[in-house]
């Protein structure tokens, strides 16, 4: 089956005592058993519950992965892979990785004795050199965030199986619909649902998917052990934006490039980071990897300053002022004072993330509109 038939059906059936046809909301927090341990799958609504069931065989088909869970944020996926490891164990993470999982990593699992390094995985070279015996994972982000690199899968994981680590990507940027890394040899795929998959901007939940049943078994384990499932309703609610990823996806797509191309030619605008431009330092590695190059992108202004990107950013009436992306609606931030200030200014400039760097998360608005809205913002 093609993506969008998959999206709209995967995981679904009619529902069996009624033939409801979408899924229904199981607000239950317990199922009957016929006889102690005799029941229909179903025991406990931590354990399982079948509309998150169904959210999960969904997801798992948009991935191309066999097995999937889901949890209550794209951290607590995240928070669940960690916890397959033992202290002394080390991970390899890329330099401009999300804020949220770089938090996680360093202020969370350091001090529960799991070691991390951070390095600019676009040169593979520097990766030959981080592996030690005690590497297990590699942690891949691509496109990055707000820098827009793209890291080579199929390399990377080639390396990290040469020596015995798997590779995890966090696909939340490009979505299941323009990559696919299970296809490109990674181990788990994950995902913050609350991004493009649920595409609404009213839910927070994370994904991962596998096809190792040993590795499944585990995030399982620790789905139910640890506890940090979503709740029936959240899960309804992703059933239902997820079907229409793929249009989603394509106007989003369209409207990134015309936003892209639009800021390029602006007498105001220093860099674009789109990963479609010919002159993107990984632009054949995105084309390579991804379908197409999506609705994210950043910019930094000519004059260089946190006070000029505030003026742009108070200034814009069709994009929100606001962190997240993925939504329909178009959102703008600043990176440097919002989802990146925990991160040393020091480190964040030797990344390119400047002071006016401006991130756009493009929606599918009409595009005449937000070129508008940036236009007269910017003059
Ligand atoms: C938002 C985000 C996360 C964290 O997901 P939450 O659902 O907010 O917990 C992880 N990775 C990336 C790339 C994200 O954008």
């Amino acid at each position: 089956m093609k993506f969008g038939t998959k999206a709209i059906h995967a995981g679904q059936h009619p529902d069996p005592t009624t033939g409801a046809v979408m899924t229904p909301i199981y607000q239950t927090s317990t199922f009957a058993q016929e006889s102690p341990g005799k029941h229909k799958g179903f025991e406990y609504a931590r354990t399982q519950n079948p509309t998150r069931s169904a959210l999960e065989a969904n997801l798992a088909a948009l991935e191309n992965a066999k097995f999937g869970r889901c949890f209550g944020s794209g951290l607590a996926a995240t928070d669940s892979i960690l916890k397959t490891l033992k202290p002394g164990d080390e991970i390899i993470s890329t330099n401009d990785l999300y804020g949220g999982t770089f938090r996680l990593f360093t202020k969370v699992y350091e001090q529960y004795g799991l070691k991390f390094q951070f390095i600019n995985m676009t040169d593979a070279s520097m990766l030959t050199e981080a592996f030690t015996p005690n590497t297990r994972l590699v942690w891949i982000e691509t496109p990055t965030n707000p820098m827009m690199n793209i890291i080579d899968i199929e390399t990377v994981v080639k390396m990290a199986k040469q020596h015995g680590a798997i590779t995890v990507v966090d696909n939340t940027f490009a979505s299941p619909y323009l990559q696919n890394p299970i296809d490109l040899g990674a181990d788990v795929v994950m995902h913050s649902v609350t991004k493009y998959i649920s595409g609404h901007s009213d839910v927070v939940m994370g994904f991962v998917g596998t096809n190792n049943p040993a590795i499944d078994e585990q995030i399982g384990f620790i789905q139910n052990a640890s506890g940090a499932v979503p709740g029936p309703q959240d899960c309804f609610l992703v059933l239902r934006g997820v079907k229409t990823l793929h249009v989603r996806m394509d106007r989003h797509c369209y409207n990134g490039e015309q936003v892209a191309r639009f800021l390029k030619s602006h007498d105001a605008v220093d860099k674009v980071y789109w990963p479609g431009f010919d002159d993107h330092p990984n632009h054949a590695i995105a084309k390579k990897q991804m379908k197409n190059f999506g609705g994210m992108l950043s910019f930094a202004l000519k004059e260089d300053s946190q006070s000029k990107a505030f003026s742009v950013l108070e200034k814009l009436k069709v994009f929100t002022l606001a962190e997240s992306l993925g939504g329909v609606e178009s959102l703008a931030g600043h990176p440097a004072s919002m989802t990146h200030a925990s991160i040393p200014r020091e480190q964040r400039l030797a990344g390119g993330l400047t002071d006016s760097l401006i991130r756009l998360s493009v929606g599918i608005e009409d595009h005449e509109d937000l070129i508008a809205d940036l236009h007269e913002a910017l003059s």
